[in-house]
């Protein structure tokens, strides 16, 4: 249950509410609304207490409403906040009508490499350039990405060619450099529920674009958005990216598309879809990128390599620009048929 305040409660109200609930023994949380302040009731609450802890609180002075929300996340919740957030980043809406392509290498290599990427896919429409330079590699001998190095070639392509950026952030400790080099962090599948980092990436306020645990049902990953909201970022992006395969023969990933309506539902936080993790061979992104965009996604992180047979990580799943910038006309095209835009190659 949730309580909302009037825009204009005073202190007093908003104290007299949390009083109340204690009253029933019960836990009051005071959780960071948009312009009012908003208070959860974080225990359990016996469905005979329910209705009269309903009245209770919906007469109090200063409350507008009071929700029941049934799922366990709370401000990840479309019951919790009814429109769908839109995350502006400098004039770049993520949840509004068109849908964000986000493009580039899985890992930053070199300054020519992610220049040459960061030009070319901007040329096709894209509007965030993605690269990693913290890279969560399975095996410790492969890659590990040029760290700092990475982040300020990330972050000189991205102004070269006018473009948002976003990374992979690993570490807790990182967070701080990672926020003042990229304009959004990524939290990868890998990281999902490593809640010290949830926790340090919320703090920092940055927008979030938290990936989807290999193996996670949709009410962890939701649970795992809710500590970054709960934490202090209210720009969180979700993005599903495939689950741990059913056939690995043929595909690294299984790509949940249903997760895209069904997030869409049941929360109200932004939604995108990473075809290039979520299948692992460049041949069936494409068709993945075009499904999700039908599908409702508010957008695409695709990885695109200038040679994908040299990339050093993911190449068998990377596009090159030409194959990326094919792809962004097929989409545009679906992005009409289904009321969406995506911008134009400039
Ligand atoms: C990546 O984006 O390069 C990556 C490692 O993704 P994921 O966390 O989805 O595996
Ligand atoms: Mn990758």
């Amino acid at each position: 249950m949730m309580v909302l305040m009037d825009a204009a409660a005073t202190p007093e109200q908003i104290e007299a509410v949390m009083e109340r609930i204690r009253s029933f023994r019960m836990q009051a949380l005071r959780l960071p609304g948009d312009d009012h302040v908003a208070i959860g009731v974080a225990s359990a609450i016996p469905a005979d207490v329910r209705p009269v802890l309903y009245d209770a609180l919906s007469i109090l002075p200063g409350v507008s409403r009071v929700v029941h929300i049934s799922r366990p996340y709370k401000l990840a919740s479309r019951e919790f906040h009814r429109v769908d957030t839109v995350v502006d980043i400098r004039g770049v809406r993520i949840g509004d009508r068109e849908c964000v392509i986000m493009a580039g290498p899985c890992s930053v290599e070199s300054r020519e490499q992610i220049v040459e990427t960061a030009l070319a896919v901007r040329a096709a429409g894209a509007r965030i350039l993605r690269g990693g330079a913290y890279k969560p590699r399975t095996s410790p001998y492969a890659f590990q990405g040029l760290g700092v190095e990475g982040l300020r070639l990330l972050q000189e392509a991205g102004q070269r060619a006018g473009l948002l950026t976003v990374t992979e952030v690993m570490a807790p400790e990182d967070v701080p450099v990672v926020a003042e080099h990229a304009d959004i962090l990524q939290i990868g599948a890998r990281n999902m529920q490593n809640f010290p980092l949830l926790i340090a990436a919320g703090r920092s306020g940055h927008p979030t674009l938290l990936k989807r645990g290999p193996s996670a049902s949709l009410d962890e990953f939701l649970l795992a958005a809710e500590y970054l909201l709960h934490h202090g970022t209210a720009n969180v992006i979700l993005c599903e990216r495939g689950v741990h395969p059913l056939d690995r023969a043929y595909t690294r990933n299984t790509l949940d598309l249903s997760a895209v309506p069904v997030l869409k539902h049941v929360s109200h936080l932004p939604v995108i879809v990473d075809p290039s993790h979520g299948v692992g061979v460049a041949r069936y992104v494409p068709a993945m990128a075009r499904a999700a965009i039908a599908a409702g996604a508010d957008g695409l992180m695709v990885e695109v390599h200038p040679d994908p047979e040299r990339a050093l990580s993911d190449g068998a799943q990377s596009l090159t620009p030409k194959q990326f910038s094919t792809l962004m006309m097929e989409l545009r095209r679906v992005a009409e048929a289904v009321g969406r835009s995506i911008a134009p190659a400039p």
